[in-house]
């Protein structure tokens, strides 16, 4: 069975959903930073809706975030017909999403994507998520928005770092479809401020939002999209854990996805030349990231928490020699400790 992916472009649209959909109350979930350059923007649509403010960062992605949520939702007696408005990155989709899947054993939420990686990705698919005992998404529900709505003028405010970080995504997905000719076409070695992002927005939210309803809850092809995220996931949360240098989730991803092409061809023959034009594009945009032998050692153990393992193999999604991409590929600890080696 299908499930439904409700997106829409524009702010008209959000009013128009307002109207029709008579919910009891209203609250809006921002981060510091959405608060102020995106909230503003919703100011002629949203009447009085309750503002519950989160600290931005990675780091509020937690707890004590969620309960924050859940404590301002009881002060203002939310019932079950209430509707909780994710306005953010993917830190407040994921935080947003999950606290309102459990509230009340649920109530609606929307969400309105202000960053590339939450346009792209975060926001579209249900996946929801807190990190918890240092690990990356640990707790966690698949619930879908009633709607997601992409407003592209919310990237105006987006400092450049945010826009790359988002683009790990867009060429996760170009790599998963073969369509890095094209990718290379639109990117043109171009600066993140001339890029073309409602084209390359468009074709990723286009992708997953067509697998995401064919297999909402991953026991086919959506498991497709979890290319670069199994080390990328290990190194984000290795670098959260360090608290002094930080590290995006595009950069872990892109980080990640290098790796895990350099498992691919050593355990599914990827094309070793196909594998350099893609170190190139992630190098262009993403630069080398070194990895010291302390980064290093720690990322086995972290993957073993991975959700998707099974006996003591780590899966993964790899390419195969043809390019196309293959989820359920166990691999041994010597074999990603060989890939981390040689990347
Ligand atoms: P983020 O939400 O932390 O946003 C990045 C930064 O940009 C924050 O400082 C934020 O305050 C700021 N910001 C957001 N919108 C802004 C705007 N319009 N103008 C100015 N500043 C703005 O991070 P993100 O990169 O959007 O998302 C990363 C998170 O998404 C991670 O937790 C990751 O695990 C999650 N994620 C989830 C899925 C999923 O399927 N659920 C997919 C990909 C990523």
């Amino acid at each position: 069975m299908k499930s439904n992916i409700n997106i829409y472009y524009s702010l008209d649209a959000l009013e128009k959903y307002l109207l029709q959909n008579k919910f009891s109350k209203v609250f809006i979930l921002t981060d510091t930073n959405t608060r102020k350059h995106c909230y503003p923007l919703l100011s002629t649509i949203l009447s009085k809706p309750i503002l519950i403010t989160i600290k931005a960062g990675e780091e509020s992605k937690n707890m004590q975030s969620a309960e924050k949520i859940w404590e301002v939702l009881n002060q203002n007696h939310a019932d079950k017909n209430s509707l909780l408005i994710n306005l953010g990155g993917g830190m407040i989709t994921d935080l947003g999403g999950f606290a309102a899947s459990i509230y009340k054993r649920g109530i609606s939420f929307i969400h309105l994507p202000t960053t590339v990686m939450s346009m792209c990705d975060a926001a579209i698919g249900g996946k929801t998520a807190i990190n918890f005992d240092s690990i990356k998404n640990n707790i966690g529900t698949i619930n879908l928005p009633k709607a997601t709505f992409v407003h592209f003028d919310f990237l105006k405010t987006l400092p450049n770092r945010e826009l790359k970080n988002g683009l790990a995504e867009i060429i996760k997905h170009c790599i998963l479809q073969q369509k890095i000719k094209w990718l290379i076409t639109i990117l043109d070695e171009k600066e993140l401020s001339d890029m073309d992002w409602k084209t390359l927005i468009l074709q990723s939210i286009k992708y997953k939002s067509k697998i995401v309803s064919e297999d909402l809850n991953e026991v086919g092809n959506r498991k497709l999209l979890n290319f670069g995220h199994t080390i990328g996931h290990a190194i984000e949360s290795y670098f959260q854990s360090q608290k002094t240098k930080k590290l995006l989730h595009g950069e872990a991803i892109a980080v990640g996805m290098w790796i895990e092409i350099i498992i691919s061809n050593l355990c599914l023959q990827y094309s070793a030349i196909k594998a350099n034009e893609l170190f190139d594009i992630i190098e262009f945009y993403f630069g080398y990231k070194k990895l010291d032998a302390k980064t290093k050692n720690a990322l086995i153990p972290l993957l073993q928490h991975d959700k998707k393992n099974k006996f003591d193999l780590i899966n993964f999604t790899l390419l195969q020699k043809d390019g196309t991409p293959k989820y359920d590929c166990l691999i041994s600890s010597s074999v990603i400790i060989h890939a981390i080696n040689f990347y």
